[in-house]
């Protein structure tokens, strides 16, 4: 019984840079008011997607302005997630 001996070798190229794949965190992406944090939209690729009301719904581009509904707060949105 040959015991081949092949996964002990630690890969070099295994972990270098592996962390700035796909930046998935829901928490990233969300828009929230800077005064009450209140959920404003969620950003997404090309634009913000809103959520005013249950049965309402918006995609914008950006920049976004928009009112917050719980506090009155006039929000801006620009493209960049940073
Ligand atoms: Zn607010």
């Amino acid at each position: 019984m040959p015991t081949p001996i092949q996964s002990s070798q630690p890969g070099p190229l295994s972990r270098s840079g592996a962390e700035n794949t796909k930046p998935t965190a829901t928490a990233n992406r969300e828009w929230r008011c800077t005064r009450c944090q209140k959920l404003l939209g969620v950003r997404q690729d090309t634009g913000m997607h809103l959520r005013f009301a249950r049965a309402h719904e918006y995609f914008v581009g950006f920049p976004v302005v928009a009112t917050c509904r719980g506090c009155g707060t006039l929000n801006q949105a620009a493209s960049t997630a940073r």
